[in-house]
């Protein structure tokens, strides 16, 4: 299926690799022009190249800390109309509550509901001009079902989600949507992560986590981010635009409730 955006601009947060770097990748296979955002030069360079070469398509790069203001307004700078906007960044750290301060969870906010809704609230009205916009926040599968030790992203994401569903009913009469895709257990640096946290706390090796979070999958495995990219690109697809204020959970089954 043609997605019909080839030509359109999109900035994709996050984006050197993992998630962010697997919409990226779909993205430029429909004729998508990107920005591509990451802190560390050396992987997001790598990642440019491998696009430019693959997909033919127009690749920049900014290295920027999209959560601080400073790092937003160069990414603006580089890309200030998106057609598509991607927002991404890493999770904060898995933990215990009783250990953070005010100024861990202001991170956490800042990082995973201030950052995009910012990014949303400078690209926004000139897809509304413009009438085609696709925005897509990558949040997390814990904004279903609360995961004890993300504590940090189980709430700063749902603050986020309520946020998006009440502007995503504003901006669709416009042709432009906001939906959110919730990563359940995908094949990434973040996942080895999370694993190494909870292999310390039961006293397990990293593999062996890993080995059961496949087993207790539904699907038995876990995700391949260009499952994850490809559900992005349909989300930013001309065909997509009567989808807005969504939450696409991407988890093998794994959440169990009927909706
Ligand atoms: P990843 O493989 O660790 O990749 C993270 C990417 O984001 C890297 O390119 C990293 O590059 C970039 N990045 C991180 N912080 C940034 C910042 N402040 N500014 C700019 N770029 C930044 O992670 P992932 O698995 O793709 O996860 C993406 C998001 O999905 C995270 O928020 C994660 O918590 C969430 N998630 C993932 C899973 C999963 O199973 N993978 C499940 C649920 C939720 P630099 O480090 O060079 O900046």
């Amino acid at each position: 299926m043609d997605l019909g955006i080839s030509g359109r601009k999109a900035l994709v947060c996050a984006s050197s690799k993992g998630l962010g770097r697997a919409c990226a990748i779909s993205l430029a296979r429909e004729g998508v022009s990107l920005t591509l955002v990451a802190r560390g030069a050396e992987a997001l360079e790598q990642t440019a190249a491998e696009i430019r070469a693959s997909a033919g398509v127009e690749v920049a790069t900014v290295i920027a800390d999209v959560t601080t203001g400073e790092g937003r307004s160069a990414v603006l700078a580089a890309c200030p109309q998106p057609d598509i906007l991607v927002t991404n960044a890493g999770g904060p750290k898995p933990g215990d509550f009783r250990n953070w301060d005010r100024d861990t969870w202001i991170a956490a906010l800042d990082a995973n509901m201030l950052t995009p809704i910012a990014l949303i609230q400078a690209t926004v009205d000139g897809m509304i001009a413009r009438r085609f916009g696709r925005i897509i926040n990558i949040t997390s599968a814990a904004v279903k079902a609360p995961i004890d030790i993300l504590g940090l992203s189980n709430g700063a994401r749902a603050g986020l989600t309520g946020f998006v569903a009440g502007l995503a009913r504003t901006t669709v009469v416009h042709n432009v949507t906001i939906n959110n895709l919730l990563p359940g257990p995908f094949e990434t640096d973040r996942l080895k992560e999370t694993a190494a946290q909870w292999a310390a706390k039961r006293g397990k090796s990293i593999d062996e986590v890993i080995a059961e979070r496949r087993a207790g999958n539904p699907a038995h495995r876990l995700g391949d981010p260009a499952e994850f990219g490809d559900a992005c690109a349909y989300l930013c697809s001309a065909q997509a635009g009567f989808i807005t204020g969504q939450n696409l959970l991407l988890d093998g089954g794994h959440y169990p409730g009927t909706f």
